[in-house]
């Protein structure tokens, strides 16, 4: 048997005046999560613990059977992995912006009018030495980057330049401990502030914004520092083989982190625009030969933390739709479900647990006929943790072994 696990970001909502008292969830219409509900075994899910409002990379860690206590270490690795950066343990990890700066460091705008490629500003220093550490600089989407530190007696316990907010001056990174390694890193992210604007300010890329009155993308902002430290695949401690098909890169990050292989797909944009029908065919595509494929979508919790309920509902309803094909899978576990709950009315994430359902051929099914975060309160997963929920899959599927004799 093979699965698919499909999560749909920040799905879990709370009652909306406009929709008396639903959820986003509720009010849509969804006849083919309703069917796989009223197929298959449902709950609700708490992906770290109860009480506990999780960020979107944690609780992927944990949907992947990850504890992220032990394996969690900031988001800063799992964002480089995303854009394909190949990694060695021991890597410095940050997300970093290409922004505009006055003269005196003053943030003009923090994407540099969302500029649409950094490609010429990574060439300008990816290679480069500072204090015998390379700096390794790879283009992201638009205005963004990834930035690795390599080499010896360095520490992710440093800030950041990057001070979220324009009209003040680019931050010096400051080491967040007494460790001589702290201290060199921000020493070497420092100089790597200054080269960034030497380095940027001529690039031809530049000089034609400029021209046509655009801002010039003159600064490299960064955050988010976090090391590389390897952690075992889904292969190594299952022997499954998975896939990923999604558009946002923190979600091809994780799955890298996992050992999952990650299928571009064209038109996979992890916005409002993304493309679910071509991502849909490249889950089936990908069952071919692979045991797990994870989909996922972000638009749901983009709504929520649009504070939009009709839109929320809308993208609820899209992904629905593209799920449908799906359904039809011969000897395929269904799993539907999200990371976290993010409320419209609070626009971020919050502690609620999320609904779940597996829809597969021999489930204990209940009576649950409708997917909705109080419909699946009643079914049989009752209240699990993310945690255990590969597991359950795994066990489904007749991988893992007997416990015991
Ligand atoms: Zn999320």
């Amino acid at each position: 048997m093979k699965s698919v696990l499909i999560v749909m970001d920040g799905l879990g909502d709370r009652p909306i005046d406009e929709f008396k008292g639903k959820t986003p969830l509720e009010a849509a219409k969804t006849p083919n999560l309703d069917k796989l509900s009223a197929s298959g075994v449902n709950g609700i899910m708490d992906t770290i613990a109860p009480g506990v409002t999780p960020g979107s990379d944690t609780s992927h860690l944990s949907l992947f059977g990850l504890d992220p206590e032990e394996h969690y270490h900031g988001r800063g690795p799992l964002e480089v992995l995303g854009v394909g950066v190949g990694l060695k343990h021991g890597d410095i990890c940050l997300r970093a912006n290409v922004g505009t700066v006055e003269p005196d460091m003053t943030i003009k705008d923090r994407r540099a009018g969302r500029i649409d490629s950094t490609a010429e500003h990574c060439k300008a220093l990816d290679g480069l030495k500072i204090d015998g550490v390379e700096i390794i600089l790879k283009p992201s989407a638009w205005y963004r980057a990834a930035l690795v530190l390599r080499g010896k007696g360095l520490s992710p316990n440093v800030g950041k330049n990057d001070p979220k907010e324009v009209g003040v001056k680019v931050m010096e990174v400051k080491p967040l401990d007494n460790s001589t390694a702290a201290k060199k890193t921000a020493a070497v992210l420092n100089k790597l502030t200054k080269l960034a604007y030497e380095k940027f300010k001529d690039l031809p890329i530049n000089k034609k914004r400029t021209a046509t009155g655009k801002l010039p993308g003159n600064m490299l902002l960064f955050r988010g520092a976090g090391k590389y430290v390897p952690a075992p695949t889904l292969e190594e401690r299952f022997g499954i083989k998975a896939a990923c098909v999604a558009g946002g890169g923190l979600y091809k990050g994780v799955a890298r982190y996992v050992g999952m292989e990650v299928i571009d797909v064209p038109g996979a944009t992890g916005r409002y625009d993304s493309d679910y029908d071509a991502m849909v065919k490249a889950v089936k595509a990908a069952l071919d030969d692979h045991d797990l494929v994870f989909l996922h979508f972000k638009a749901t919790d983009s709504a929520g933390e649009d504070g939009n309920p009709q839109l929320k509902k809308e993208m609820i309803e899209k992904m629905d739709k593209a799920i449908g094909g799906l359904l039809s899978l011969k000897d395929c576990i269904i799993v539907a479900t999200a990371d976290h709950t993010t409320p419209c009315s609070l626009k971020h994430h919050s502690y609620e647990p999320v609904p779940v359902v597996m829809a597969a051929p021999g489930v204990r099914t209940d009576d649950v006929i409708a997917f909705g975060e109080r419909s699946c309160a009643k079914g049989g997963l009752h209240r699990m943790r993310g945690l255990d929920l590969i597991h359950v899959i795994l066990a489904h599927m007749g991988v893992l072994k007997l416990y015991g004799a």
